[in-house]
């Protein structure tokens, strides 16, 4: 859980420790060698990030404590459902009510749901998930940023606009002081508690090279660093791992076999597997997810997709629509309406509702400009903001007019903090702002 309040630890039972935060209790996974019971900590993910002092934690607990519980109460309210389910179709009535008594749907009930179609029914649906989301989550949400390190890619993903082969892109790759840099301001100007470093497939950096970078960035700054550099072999992982890399970001992009083969030519989705779970094994955190509105992408792909990132997915599930660039061979692939996507997150909520983490991702924002709102609304709890610099966001255009691109950090981060507060959520990634 994502919990950038300060907590104070508990008890300490071997590498684990138990936290406190207002009264709730989480464990978290203690890499640091001074710490005791009393002390003040953040932790990011499962992880202890940082010890702070006890004069400092009062005084942030003391500004967050009221605004906490006033947070917590709207998000209570927002998230009812009960009186709602009057005049609904019985089919849904009986999904509803055997998910929120903590029953297992079927297959064929979970297909009923990707199928609904009637406005109030996807309404009622979102709010159900939105209810487990507040019921196993409480009102947290991570904010979690990313740093798009290089836009160079050897793939050919056939709806990507940094393939290798679409021309006439300025490619960039960020130096290892800017990218250190830029990590460390958004951690100690910004306040981020997690960064994903993203980058093409680019042979550009060395795994050691990326190592060394990792390194001087956990020495720099207390943040659990998440990679997302595409497919790598398992000792380039553990490399990275060792140098204080703590989670991969990967999606597989689809669960069908045929159709990943379709649109990643020469790739198979076996060996993207096989990384997510070497590094899962590794002891990585694992995001990934895949994409919405694929050709010839049917709804048991779709469902089968979801299954595949709850079985694969230790820490956060990211599903988006797939935005075909028009410099691609996918240029004519229609874009899948919102609802297709707000039904994803809201059946990631219900296959998982206690684990699930999931995430509102830029490419919704970029298909529907409420996205954001209206994912969180609908079982999501994480976004994540962009950090890479201004003059670098706009080439790293997997597809065209992202959300953000031209934002900056702060604007980014005003934006956040008023749409959780609006919804009651507590932006608890951004602890100094
Ligand atoms: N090289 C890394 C990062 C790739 S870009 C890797 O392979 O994991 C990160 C993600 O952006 C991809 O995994 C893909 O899901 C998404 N993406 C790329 N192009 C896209 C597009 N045109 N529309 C929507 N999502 C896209």
């Amino acid at each position: 859980m994502c919990y950038a309040i300060p907590g104070k630890v508990e008890a300490i039972d071997d590498k684990f420790v138990t936290v406190n935060y207002f009264g709730e209790r989480k464990k978290a996974l203690n890499e640091l060698a001074d710490l005791a019971v009393g002390d003040y900590i953040y932790a990011q993910g499962g992880f202890v990030i940082e010890k702070i002092s006890p004069l400092e934690a009062e005084d942030i607990l003391a500004t967050w404590r009221e605004l906490f519980f006033e947070l917590q109460d709207l998000d209570v309210r927002l998230s009812r459902v009960e009186l709602e389910k009057q005049g609904m179709d019985q089919k849904l009535g009986h999904i509803l009510d055997k998910v929120t008594a903590g029953k297992d749907l079927s297959r064929e009930e979970y297909i009923y749901l990707l199928d609904l179609e009637d406005n109030s029914s996807k309404q009622l649906f979102y709010k159900t998930a939105n209810f487990l989301r507040q019921r196993y989550h409480g009102n947290a949400c991570c904010v979690h940023g990313i740093i798009e390190i290089s836009n160079y890619c050897g793939s050919n993903c056939a709806y990507c606009g940094i393939a290798e082969t679409v021309s006439g892109l300025q490619r960039y790759r960020m130096s290892r002081q800017e990218i250190i840099e830029t990590a460390v301001e958004a951690v100690e100007k910004y306040g981020f508690k997690a960064l994903v470093l993203q980058s093409g497939e680019d042979k550009g950096y060395t795994a050691g090279e990326l190592a060394g970078i990792i390194k001087e960035i956990k020495v720099r700054a207390a943040v659990l660093l998440f990679i997302s550099f595409g497919e790598m072999e398992k000792q380039e992982l553990q490399e990275l791992y060792n140098a204080g890399a703590r989670g991969l970001l990967m999606r597989f992009e689809t669960s069908n076999p045929q159709i990943y083969r379709q649109i990643h030519p020469g790739a198979e989705l076996k060996d993207r597997l096989q990384v997510i779970r070497n590094a899962a094994e590794l002891g990585y955190l694992i995001v990934t997810g895949g994409l919405i509105g694929l050709p010839g992408q049917t709804r048991d792909d779709i469902l089968n997709d979801i299954y595949l990132a709850q079985e694969l997915s230790s820490e956060m599930i990211s599903f988006g629509p797939c935005i075909p660039h028009p410099q691609t061979p996918l240029a004519q692939l229609p874009l899948p309406p919102e609802d297709n996507i707000l039904k994803v997150l809201a059946l990631c909520r219900f296959i998982d509702p206690e684990k699930a983490n999931i995430v509102v991702t830029t490419g919704l924002e970029t298909i529907s400009p409420n996205a954001r709102r209206k994912g969180l609304l609908a079982g999501a709890n994480s976004v994540m903001l962009n950090v890479t610099p201004l003059e670098y966001r706009k080439l790293y255009s997997i597809y065209p007019n992202r959300a953000h691109e031209s934002e900056t950090i702060a604007k980014q981060i005003a934006e956040i903090v008023s749409l959780l507060k609006s919804i009651g959520r507590a932006p608890t990634d951004l602890g100094r702002v």
